[in-house]
């Protein structure tokens, strides 16, 4: 018998409201889920709705951005969904963390990073005096950092960026989750440390069976770290499969065009083609397939018909090219 998901979102749309109108989505019907220990990747361009998917998971949308009727997210078994303020906050933090781009941002610039895990130690595991601080310095060893005493100590900006990306991973494990959300946990770091990061994330996902969902525009920080990718265009999943598929031998054009556009700095076609045209903006979504006015691949039913995401398990693709139904469009 196969083990449940330890995440499982099914059916996500996200609404936008729009002044005099009414609310129009930006994630439109967004499903995958996440076995534990397993890595998921989300990939799209800006604009794909990776960001709101992942803010929509734990009740942390901005105010006025709702999640849409049908919507599912379970954590564990348990619908975040509808869930109150109160359940959502014992579950941030707790069975679901999340680790932010901008560690600056996501730090509390008044207080020392040993009070900021201290907090979290005592909210979800009810750890206080000694214990939480042993914890504490516990779990700043075990992110790779150095002087656990002094970083315990420091307020965030004594820290350099690398150092603050692993004491907010720090603060995730607090709570000891089973997902743990990186929405572009490398961006605003350096190069080398961005190897770092991603190396840690990994070791980390695999000593302690941690599900995670990493979000990135980078399709390399996800072929390094990553079991599986779902690739997002327009609020929807046009692509989903094993990396060393998907990445290897993608089906949908989009993908293709993701992975011809990326720097590369050797091999015969070094220079990255960009993809023609923009991503259309939620609520100017094009009819049919959302992708088809930059897609080199067009058929004339694609400007009519949405392509369902077809395929074997979790290896589905949302293209006419490869729609069983090919012959009826
Ligand atoms: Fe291109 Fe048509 Fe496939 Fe969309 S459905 S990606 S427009 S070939």
């Amino acid at each position: 018998m196969t083990a449940p998901p330890v995440l499982e979102v099914r059916d996500l749309t996200v609404r936008l409201p729009v002044r005099g109108s009414t609310a129009v989505p930006a994630v439109d019907g967004v499903s995958f889920s996440l076995s534990r220990g397993e890595r998921l990747g989300l990939v799209g361009e800006s604009g794909a709705g990776k960001s709101l998917t992942t803010l929509a998971l734990p009740g942390l949308l901005p105010p006025g951005i709702e999640i849409g009727a049908g919507s599912s997210v379970r954590v564990e078994g348990e619908e975040l969904v509808g869930a109150s303020a109160r359940r959502l906050r014992a579950i941030r933090g707790g069975s679901l963390a999340m680790v932010f781009q901008d560690p600056a941002n996501a730090l509390n610039p008044a207080l020392t990073v040993g009070a900021q895990l201290r907090e979290v130690l005592w909210l979800h595991r009810r750890l206080r005096g000694d214990a939480a601080r042993n914890e504490a310095l516990r779990l700043l060893d075990e992110v790779g950092l150095s002087e656990v005493d002094r970083v315990y100590g420091s307020p965030p900006h004594r820290l350099s960026g690398g150092m603050r990306q692993r004491a907010c991973i720090a603060i995730a494990l607090a709570g000891d989750p089973a997902v743990l959300v990186a929405d572009e946990p490398t961006t605003a770091l350096d190069v080398t440390v961005q190897a770092r990061i991603l190396e840690l994330l990994v070791r980390l996902s695999e000593e302690r069976r941690l599900s995670l969902l990493l979000v990135s525009h980078d399709l390399a920080v996800v072929a390094r770290s990553c079991h599986r990718v779902a690739v997002l265009y327009a609020g929807r999943v046009v692509e989903e499969g094993p990396v060393d598929r998907v990445l290897v031998a993608p089906r949908h054009p989009y993908t293709a065009a993701l992975l011809a556009a990326r720097p590369r700095v050797e091999g015969p076609r070094a220079v990255p083609t960009p993809i023609a045209g923009s991503m259309p903006l939620p609520g100017r979504w094009p009819t049919g397939c959302r992708f088809h006015p930059r897609c080199p691949e067009a058929l004339p039913p694609c400007r009519t018909a949405y392509p369902p995401l077809e395929g074997e398990g979790a290896d589905r693709v949302a293209c006419h090219l490869h729609s069983a139904t090919r012959g009826a469009v």
